[in-house]
């Protein structure tokens, strides 16, 4: 199939991708690349490049390309088991083993977990859980959810509306007036540059209790957010923010959803980014670690507070109608044991912290010095590099400019993929949790030489 020569072109004609100029693709103008194989960090295209992947796909390879024990769990799912639902109190070994290992490791206070497909249609369960729940609750009023600036939660009707950035607004008529935003807890981007990060999280806390106050308490039912600010820029929150943020919702008896799609089994350091902050969700959503990518699996795992109202909704209204002829596929369940297994077998949560920290701090000394590079952060095995036109005066380049994928070509260039964030001249870096040091300096190399070569 590889060596058929009309696959550039079947793909210009056919294929509507994802996140891609449209027209430009179908004229020839943007890249293609048709990826053929990977293998640990590395993956493979039909160019015979071998490029070290600093962004795990999307952020959710964690354990790495080419794992034969997860493939052979999903064809011996395939071949005992290929589909059965999980409806009515329907389930597969694979399911149900699976259901156990994520409630063991999920925080103390969560009860059970939905198995959906992608973190967007968690999320989606999610708001229909909470607007459920204060149905049951008799608070039919109590509906609106408040979703941070520069939040990403996907980009279904809902979910699309919960993130944060324009880009995913734009054009689609989104927001969906139930969804209400609140400032990023971005501190580089504060407001004022002599606000210490505390003050900075009083302002967020700040901002937050004003949009209640507008709203009316009694109007909003949640509050949704990424640990760690994902796509919006990879950005760790400032001193004190989760707490901060948790007394507020807890004064007013708004549930948190906590987004771990991004930090969930592993990418921070810690199992989740609910531990790694000391908050306690009344909702998880997740996805991208739970199987590593192998095969398409979510899960929303739900808090006790909430299971009872659910339980308590279920013998007032019968079946809960909620569900996906998909929903706990056994394959992607197979691939989700397996998955977890390894990540413990490798003792990859703990290299999310070791290498991780390495890596971003190694990136921070060698590249934090530039003239163009106004902040470097990380945690865990996240990590940013944001540019600025004027790095004393946070002045950021002309969008138009497309400086940060520039960099980001660059580093191509070199045989490594990081991703030039959508919003802001933000390189973003991702990497499989088994990342090794020397692959880590590999791509800080990459990093440093692409930005002496597009800014001198
Ligand atoms: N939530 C977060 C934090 C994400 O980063 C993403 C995807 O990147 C999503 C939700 C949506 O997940 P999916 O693309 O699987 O629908």
């Amino acid at each position: 199939m590889l060596t058929n020569d009309k696959l550039a072109e079947w793909d210009r004609e056919s294929f509507f991708h994802p996140s891609t100029h449209l027209a430009q693709f179908a004229r020839g103008e943007a890249a293609q690349r048709i990826v053929t194989g990977g293998e640990g960090v590395f993956i493979q295209d039909r160019d015979g490049n071998k490029l070290l992947d600093g962004f795990a796909g999307l952020y959710c390879v964690n354990v790495g390309y080419g794992r034969q024990e997860i493939a052979e769990a999903i064809a011996d799912q395939a071949r005992e088991l290929s589909y059965y639902h999980a409806y009515a109190g329907h389930g597969s070994e694979a399911s149900i083993t699976l259901a156990k290992m994520v409630m063991d490791r999920a925080p103390k206070n969560m009860a059970r977990v939905y198995f959906g497909l992608g973190g967007s249609d968690a999320n989606e369960t999610n708001i229909k859980l909470v607007w459920y729940y204060n149905n049951i609750l008799g608070r039919p009023e109590k509906k609106k959810i408040i979703s941070r600036w520069r939040g990403y939660h996907g980009s279904g009707l809902m979910t699309g509306s919960l993130t944060g950035l324009e880009l995913f607004h734009k054009k689609f008529d989104l927001p969906l007036a139930q969804v209400i935003h609140t400032e990023a807890p971005y501190y580089y981007r504060r407001p004022d540059m002599n606000m210490s990060e505390e003050e900075f999280t009083a302002y967020c806390v700040q901002s937050l209790e004003e949009l209640i106050a507008r709203e009316g308490a009694d109007t909003i039912a949640a509050f949704i957010g990424e640990p760690v600010l994902g796509t919006g820029g990879i950005v760790p929150p400032p001193a004190g923010y989760w707490q901060a943020i948790q007394k507020v919702l807890d004064k007013h008896d708004i549930l948190l959803i906590v987004d771990e799609v991004v930090t969930g089994f592993g990418r921070l350091g810690t199992m989740f980014g609910a531990d790694h902050y000391g908050v306690k969700p009344d909702l998880i959503t997740s996805a991208k670690g739970l199987t590593s990518a192998y095969a398409p699996l979510s899960a929303s795992i739900v808090g006790q507070r909430m299971w009872d109202v659910l339980m308590k909704g279920t013998d007032e209204n019968g079946v809960i109608g909620h569900g996906w002829t998909y929903s706990a596929h056994p394959i992607g369940a197979a691939a989700g044991v397996a998955n977890l297994k390894l990540i413990d077998e490798l003792g990859l949560v703990q290299n999310a912290a070791d290498t991780g920290n390495y890596f971003w701090q190694t990136m921070r000394d060698e590249v934090g010095g530039h003239g163009n590079v106004g902040e470097v952060r990380g945690e865990g095995m996240l990590c940013a590099v944001e540019l600025a036109a004027d790095k004393d005066k946070r002045q950021f380049f002309d969008a138009s400019e497309g400086t940060g994928a520039k960099v980001v070509a660059a580093m191509l260039k070199r045989g490594v993929i990081a991703r030039a964030m959508p919003q802001g001249d933000i390189i973003g870096y991702a990497p499989p949790l088994c990342l090794t040091r020397a692959e880590a300096d590999q791509i800080v190399l990459a990093t440093k030489d692409a930005i002496t070569e597009v800014l001198g």
